[in-house]
């Protein structure tokens, strides 16, 4: 019997300290999937950035081949305009040419064969017309050579202009390659960004997985710890009834009813040292109202039937850890969350005052306590109307 209870309290401190691991796992797991999902928007809003930068390089290579083309077809126009002016230059100079000839010639021939050409006129008509068509001659030269001149100009004028625009496109060019050399850099940096951060979600779902593995491994743990507690109070409580009914004295771990205060169910826990949390009471957004009422205890604090009953639970779950349901009859009943080990089993029969259990903090608890939930038809209701 003492060796049992020994056995007894070792696992229950076993099963404590589970619980805490537990929850240390818990909350390292939150962060690391909080932090995979921060990264995550990290590599979304790089990927954006990555994708505009890439539609601007794009953009600007487009720009660049087409200024490009402006500048070949600009030169190939430049290339015709300096034929037209040598041409033009050429003309002019023929034209000035012929024109010193005509001038020369008339003079080295003095003006007696240009009087004579005009006195051998056979009438004044004639030698009017002949004046006339000298004098001609000589203002056809002049204009001819102003045309001339005036082609050479324009030309001159068009060759500067083309000149001036492909200035421009070279510096347009320019202007061009700089802004895709800082694009393309840009580029490269939101690569390497891109690559840090997949190898950050890498490192950080190794760990998540690493965690997730030794959290299920502490859970099965724990639920096996929790079990053989179970168990053994199961086993030292059926020691201790066998005693009693061979009349045995001896320490008793369920005892005769404990009952206490004057209301229709007895206090399921007087040994609480205080209620930590009553019914009704804000928790967090989960669980905006309290289902029931918390009497924080010491672990192995007995836990009493409310009243007389039919035990319909006795096991464990996961969130109530090993709890108890007892129902009473005319749609009443109670629960009774995280006990470290349980004395009753489903299907027997109750009186009130009896003990159930041993406080304790199994399932969704933070400290040992027993959660106590009194329901009518199934609607939890405040559990002080009835102490
Ligand atoms: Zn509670």
């Amino acid at each position: 019997m003492l060796q049992l209870k020994r056995i007894f309290s070792l696992i229950l401190v076993l099963v404590l300290c589970l619980g805490l691991s537990v929850q240390v796992q818990a909350s390292a797991i939150k962060k690391a999937k909080e932090k995979d999902k921060e990264l995550k928007n990290q590599k979304n809003q790089t990927q954006e950035e990555k994708e505009a930068l890439t539609q601007q390089l794009n953009e600007i290579v487009d720009d660049m081949e087409q200024t490009q083309k402006r500048l070949s077809a600009k030169e190939q126009e430049i290339k015709q305009k300096e034929e037209e002016l040598v041409n033009a230059k050429i003309d002019e100079n023929n034209q000035y040419e012929s024109m010193k000839k005509r001038i020369v010639y008339m003079y080295e021939n003095g003006n007696t064969e240009f009087i004579e050409i005009l006195c051998n006129s056979k009438d004044i008509g004639e030698f009017l017309n002949k004046a006339e068509y000298i004098s001609r001659i000589s203002e056809y030269d002049r204009a001819q050579l102003v045309t001339f001149q005036n082609v050479v100009e324009e030309v001159k004028k068009q060759e500067e202009a083309l000149q001036t625009e492909y200035t421009e496109l070279t510096a347009l060019r320019e202007e061009l390659g700089v802004k895709q050399a800082s694009v393309e850099k840009l580029l490269a940096d939101t690569n390497t960004k891109l690559e840090e951060l997949e190898q950050k979600i890498g490192a950080n779902a190794a760990r998540l997985d690493k965690l997730l593995k030794e959290a299920a491994e502490a859970a099965a743990r724990k639920k096996a710890a929790e079990e053989a507690a179970a168990k053994a109070a199961a086993q030292a409580a059926a020691s201790a009834a066998a005693q009693q009914a061979d009349g045995g004295a001896g320490v008793q771990a369920a005892g005769p009813p404990v009952v206490s205060g004057g209301g229709q169910f007895t206090n399921p826990c007087p040994g609480a040292s205080y209620i930590s949390s009553e019914f009704g009471e804000y928790r967090d957004p989960s669980d905006p109202s309290h289902k029931g009422m918390d009497f924080a205890a010491g672990a192995g604090v007995p836990t009493y039937a409310a009243a007389d009953g039919t035990v319909v639970i006795a096991n464990y779950s996961d969130s109530a850890g090993n709890w108890v349901v007892i129902n009473h009859g005319n749609g009443l009943s109670t629960k009774y969350m995280h006990h470290s080990a349980l004395t009753v089993s489903a299907g027997q029969r109750v009186t009130k005052g009896q003990q159930i259990g041993l406080v304790g903090s199994t399932g969704w608890s933070t400290g040992p306590h027993l959660h106590f939930q009194v329901e009518v038809n199934g609607m939890a209701v405040n559990p002080r109307n009835y102490l």
